[in-house]
């Protein structure tokens, strides 16, 4: 998007606001569909944990996509969305069997991944069709070894423990139709990807009724000009060609799936902040706005490093900023940042703010969470409305005189 529509969108709207980028987001998921294009049955799970704005899903759904969700309320929204349940898969991680239950009843497809939650599943439901969450050990780190780490990962069922898995299935006369992993980390090396793709085929071997395998997700996406990112184009080449084969191997049609959240929606994402104070201090000039890590978490939980424009002068002469937000609280948001001279009241932009951004809002501080701006065919959307003092009140049982 252009500065000056971003700019517009702070005025008409107010800061701190969300902006997304509907042509953004269908580029990125044509660019995974088209990856894939001599896959036959292939199924994109869009991540709903990444932006869950139901504007957003019904983006999704107009492009053909389905969803992956963590949580009964993910589904929920799915379905108010307008989703077919047969289109929800459903990947959490130690939820009550209840809430599992709940999800199945409601004809979303059911992913289990762990050995006791299978086993009373199974038990009970031998008829309903169960994905299984395989953890091949396999994580792509910062070079191209491959760590057979993670062995402690909360995440999925080991691969070790593929017997205990095949005793349930057996002893439950259970179905199930699909498997999948999603080790989580970002793919950096493709070959690794491969690596583990091949133990999520060695697997699949030793079920007869599987529908699709899902390759989960973990794309990466880059931040900054230079920035390593998955070529999924060569995945695609790569994954297909493999696919194919052991389709034919197998003997069955099956169904590729993915599910990715921030390679869909990341770089659609702008986060506009105004500039409340610029302070000077002995060493550094402060950038104080009009947010925090109430509202974009991720710099300081995870150490992310969202680039920052001044899109109110962006011509200006480049000056060392540390950007830091209104939480009382250390509230960092970039150190010795350069930004194009800043004045008080000016606008800055942060790059990727599509993906666990709002999301992982709160109201910490008692502030409103922020609003949300949807930027289609040319116009400007909102899609949420800025909280108010009422929302904050919502739900408080007041006692006492
Ligand atoms: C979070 C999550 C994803 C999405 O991961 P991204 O890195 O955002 O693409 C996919 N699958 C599962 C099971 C997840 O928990």
């Amino acid at each position: 998007m252009e500065s000056n529509q971003l700019l517009q969108i702070a005025q008409e709207f107010g800061s701190p606001v969300y902006v997304y980028d509907a042509e953004k987001i269908a580029h990125q998921y044509q660019r995974l569909t088209n990856a894939f294009a001599k896959v036959e049955r292939l199924r994109i799970n869009y991540a709903v944990k990444a932006l869950s704005n139901v504007s957003i899903l019904k983006l999704f759904k107009e492009m053909g996509s389905g969803l992956d969700t963590v949580s009964i309320q993910e589904v929920l929204l799915g379905l108010h969305a307008g989703f077919a349940p047969e289109n929800i898969i459903y990947t959490p991680n130690g939820v009550s069997l209840d809430e599992i239950e709940e999800v199945a009843a409601l004809g979303v497809q059911v992913n289990i991944d762990n050995l006791s939650i299978l086993e009373q599943f199974g038990a009970k439901h031998p008829q309903t069709p169960v994905c299984i969450r395989i953890n091949p050990h396999v994580m792509a780190g910062g070079n191209s070894n491959i760590s057979v780490g993670h062995i402690d990962s909360k995440f999925g069922i080991s691969i070790h423990q593929l017997p205990h898995i095949l005793r349930i299935v057996e002893n439950t006369g259970m179905h199930i139709n699909g498997i999948h992993m999603h080790t989580g980390s970002d793919i950096l090396d493709i070959e690794v990807f491969l690596y583990a793709a091949e133990i999520l085929f060695d697997t699949a071997k030793h079920f007869k009724e599987l529908d699709f395998i899902d390759f989960g997700s973990g794309f990466k996406v880059p931040y900054k000009k230079g920035d390593i990112e998955t070529d999924v184009e060569e995945l695609g080449k790569k994954l297909t060609k493999r696919f194919l084969a052991f389709e034919k191997e197998y003997g069955r049609e099956l169904t590729l799936a993915f599910e990715p959240g921030k390679f869909l929606v990341s770089e659609a994402g702008y986060f506009l902040a105004k500039v409340n104070v610029v302070k000077q201090t002995t060493s550094t000039v402060f950038a104080g706005i009009d947010t925090g890590f109430n509202h974009l978490i991720r710099p300081m939980f995870y150490g992310s490093e969202h680039y920052i424009e001044n899109i109110s002068h962006p011509k200006g002469k480049e000056r060392f900023y540390s950007v830091v937000g209104y939480i009382c609280e250390t509230d960092t948001f970039a150190t010795n940042r350069r930004i194009t001279e800043i004045k008080e009241g000016d606008i800055l932009c942060f790059r990727n703010a599509g993906a666990y951004c709002f999301s992982m809002s709160s109201n910490y501080n008692s502030r409103y969470k922020p609003a949300e701006v949807l930027w289609k065919d040319g116009k400007a959307h909102l899609i949420r409305k800025r909280e108010t003092f009422e929302d904050l009140l919502h739900n408080q049982i007041e006692i006492g005189s």
